[in-house]
């Protein structure tokens, strides 16, 4: 999926070189340091960032060449820390905005498909509350709810449970949990190493804008090798 990807802000050279394949039905976590690049990384996927150099290709096309990237957009969910929900709309409204406006899916379609959607993350008898109205786990998983209804290939999950109360952490991780039991390719990024443990089928490693160690949650958590790595797992375990 990404092929030697190197990009820079002005002279700060933020992915050194990163390659990595992500398989479909796979849900791949990066985990790393502050500043190590995982979020740059995230965005380079769905060209919120523009890479200096290297490839990336999603579905066997390279992406970095064509220029649809609004098509390419359709394909490639994003959830961010901060859910950016339409305040001025309900939650169905949030759900159903841009398979209508987009997909030119009839409403009466987008309805049906929002309604189930909110069924999944547990929210569909919030479906005509308003954003101001929900609590932040119910925020994000209406965010999560509207990223689904796009009918992504692939979800990027960039800490969306790190601006949520410890209590509400648990709610959103159970969607995503089901999510990657469902067979959903994505790829988070998170600081709960618990989850990362279960839900991925991949962990990589970042550090310094490079990746440093990626392999199976085992041994990456019961084996480390790389001392950054080692000293990284003991400073949030
Ligand atoms: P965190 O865990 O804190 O979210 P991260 O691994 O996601 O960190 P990035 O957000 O990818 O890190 O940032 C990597 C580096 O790129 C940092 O040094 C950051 O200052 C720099 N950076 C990120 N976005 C920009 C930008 N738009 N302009 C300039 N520098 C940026
Ligand atoms: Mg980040």
């Amino acid at each position: 999926m990404l092929q030697d990807v190197h990009l820079a802000f002005k002279d700060n050279e933020v992915l050194k070189g990163i390659s990595l394949s992500v398989q479909e039905g796979q849900s791949v976590t990066l985990i790393g340091p502050s500043g190590s690049g995982k979020s740059t990384l995230l965005r380079c996927i769905n060209q919120l960032a523009k890479i200096s150099s290297g490839k990336v290709f999603f579905d066997g096309q390279e992406i970095t060449k064509s220029t649809d990237i609004n098509q390419l957009r359709t394909r490639i969910g994003m959830v961010f820390q901060h859910f950016n929900l339409f305040p001025h709309m309900t939650v169905l409204g949030n759900v159903t905005e841009a398979p209508v406006q987009v997909l030119k899916l009839p409403a009466v379609q987008a309805r049906e498909q929002a309604m189930e959607l909110l069924r999944r993350v547990g929210l569909d008898d919030k479906s005509n509350a308003f954003p101001a109205q929900l609590s932040g786990g119910q925020k994000q998983r209406v965010a999560i709810a509207r990223c689904l209804a796009m009918k992504p290939r692939v979800l990027l999950l960039d800490e969306i449970t790190s601006a949520l109360d410890p209590e509400l952490v648990g709610e959103v991780l159970a969607v995503i949990r089901e999510l990657a039991h469902q067979g959903m390719t994505m790829i988070l990024v998170t600081h709960e190493m618990q989850f990362a443990k279960e839900v991925s089928d991949k962990v990589v490693f970042m550090d310094g804008g490079l990746i440093v160690e990626q392999g199976t949650p085992d041994e990456i958590f019961q084996n480390p090798k790389n001392q950054r790595l080692r000293k990284f797992l003991r400073a949030v375990i």
